[in-house]
């Protein structure tokens, strides 16, 4: 379903409108507002599963580990935190300005655009969403059109759940996104591709919008070899074939050392079947590519590859085995574009003290991965490298860490958010200073007399 284009800009001024009338920044709107939210995520679970099993095949488990259960705990979290993160925040004061008291003030921005992708597309709406509402804003929602049935099961539910003056939910591609995009809003979170995101903030300089740019490339995995070598691999197929490696935070390659890479391939290989089975392409487990435009261009990476595990491919189902590449040209698209797919190219390295020059060499990656048991290597990656995100020994488990703000750097992004961090994100912090009468010395003040002077 499309919208007028007309339409966009109407919607948007009326719920800019309904900001001004104030009605978004008590507490109690905004604790009705997320408690509805969680009465919808709660009644409509079937409906939830339906609509992401639809668009991805996701099985029940990681619709509810990733989208439906991991938005509830993001909801819960912020329902528990929400009065202490709106309360003013005390900052001491120097005695030049004193008597006085100092503190930041959280107000909220006023109407915001959530744009999200449709790798996850349930928890990418929703999950900034909670954030923008706990801040007390307006929102405009975009979801992906990529990811039809879950934005046609948001588009249906958010208006029965939420206030309608409020929140507005847009669905639409390309057309739809660039006239919403001319309209003014108060902040502009946008999840995606980074060509995208370029567009997004070209926009959002039009009306001197702020931005919270979340997107992607190629999160690389260092697996040392002195690991766990047992829990390294199932992590690791567990962070890479999650919605058949369609996550921005997936690993995206593995770099090794050639003296280990064969017992990891290994253990690698009769892992994966022994979760999912010799036949993957029954296993219901395992997830779909999002339609045959990403199913070709995955398809076109593994030209000229040395395939050692997978590699199989079903237009029609638009499945995609999990696939493994060792050694893979270092200028083939595989490695110079960000996979989004559930292949796994394994670059060797001689030492893994080099892994650290190669990941400098590219992009700043959203995550980064090191497996290793030697705490000298841990702490030469993570003072050595810079990544959005970094977890050791594991994978995108740092997410469930509602403290731990989510965000790239660099090419992967810019801002975050996540529990307080998203609050933040959908806040002014503003400042304010109030001062006593009581005392008010003439120093400040003219004629500045010699002694003044001296003072
Ligand atoms: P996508 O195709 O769903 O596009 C994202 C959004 O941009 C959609 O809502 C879409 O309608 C809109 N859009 C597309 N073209 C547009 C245009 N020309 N003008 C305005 N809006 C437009 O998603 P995608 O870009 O394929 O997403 C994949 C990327 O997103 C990957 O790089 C992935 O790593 C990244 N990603 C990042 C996160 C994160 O949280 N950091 C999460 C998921 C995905």
């Amino acid at each position: 379903m499309h919208t007028d284009l007309n339409y966009i800009a109407e919607q948007v001024a009326h719920i800019r409108a309904h900001f001004n009338s104030a009605v978004t920044r008590p507490y109690k709107w905004r604790l009705k507002q997320l408690t509805q939210l969680r009465k919808m995520l709660v009644e409509q679970e079937p409906a939830f599963k339906q609509a992401l099993a639809a668009d991805l095949a996701k099985s029940e488990y990681e619709a509810w580990t990733t989208e439906i259960g991991f938005t509830i705990s993001e909801l819960d979290h912020t329902l528990k935190k929400l009065k202490k993160w709106m309360k003013p925040r005390k900052v001491s004061t120097p005695i030049i300005a004193q008597p006085a008291s100092s503190y930041q003030l959280p107000e909220p921005l006023g109407t915001v655009l959530i744009i999200g992708a449709w790798n996850y597309p349930i928890q990418l709406i929703l999950g900034p969403l909670i954030s923008a509402i706990a801040a007390g804003n307006c929102a405009v929602l975009k979801p992906s059109e990529l990811a039809p049935a879950s934005a046609n099961l948001l588009a249906k539910l958010v208006p029965k759940y939420l206030c309608n003056e409020s929140f507005w939910i847009l669905q639409g591609a390309v057309a739809e996104t660039t006239e919403l995009l001319k309209q003014e809003f108060d902040h502009i979170m946008y999840t995606g591709g980074e060509g995208v995101a370029k567009i997004v903030m070209r926009a959002a300089a039009q009306h001197l919008t702020p931005v919270t740019l979340e997107l992607g490339g190629k999160s690389p995995c260092i697996v040392d070899k002195n690991c766990d070598l047992d829990v390294t691999v199932s992590r690791i197929i567990w962070n890479k074939w999650t919605n058949a490696g369609q996550t921005c935070v997936a690993p995206d390659y593995v770099l090794i050392e050639k003296s280990h890479s064969q017992d990891f391939l290994q253990v690698l290989q009769s892992r994966l079947v022994e979760f999912y089975g010799e036949n993957i392409r029954q296993n219901k487990d395992y997830g779909r590519i999002i339609n045959n435009r990403h199913l070709t261009r995955l398809i076109h990476y593994l030209e000229g590859q040395n395939v050692v595990i997978g590699g199989e491919f079903d237009t029609q189902q638009k499945y995609l085995a999990p696939t493994v590449i060792l050694d893979p040209p270092l200028n083939s698209p595989l490695m110079l574009e960000e996979i989004f797919g559930p292949i796994l190219p394994i670059v060797t390295v001689d030492n893994i003290e080099q892994s650290i020059a190669f990941i400098n060499r590219r992009p700043k990656p959203l995550a980064l991965y090191v497996y290793t048991k030697n705490k000298k290597f841990e702490q030469q990656v993570l003072n050595f490298t810079s990544s959005g995100n970094t977890c050791i020994n594991d994978g995108m488990m740092f997410m469930t860490n509602p403290n731990l703000p989510f965000g790239g750097v660099g090419n992967s992004g810019m801002g975050s958010y996540h529990g307080k961090t998203g609050f933040n994100t959908f806040s002014h912090l503003k400042t304010v200073m109030k001062r006593s009468t009581l005392l008010d010395p003439s120093l400040r003040y003219p004629p500045f007399t010699k002694m003044k002077l001296n003072l």
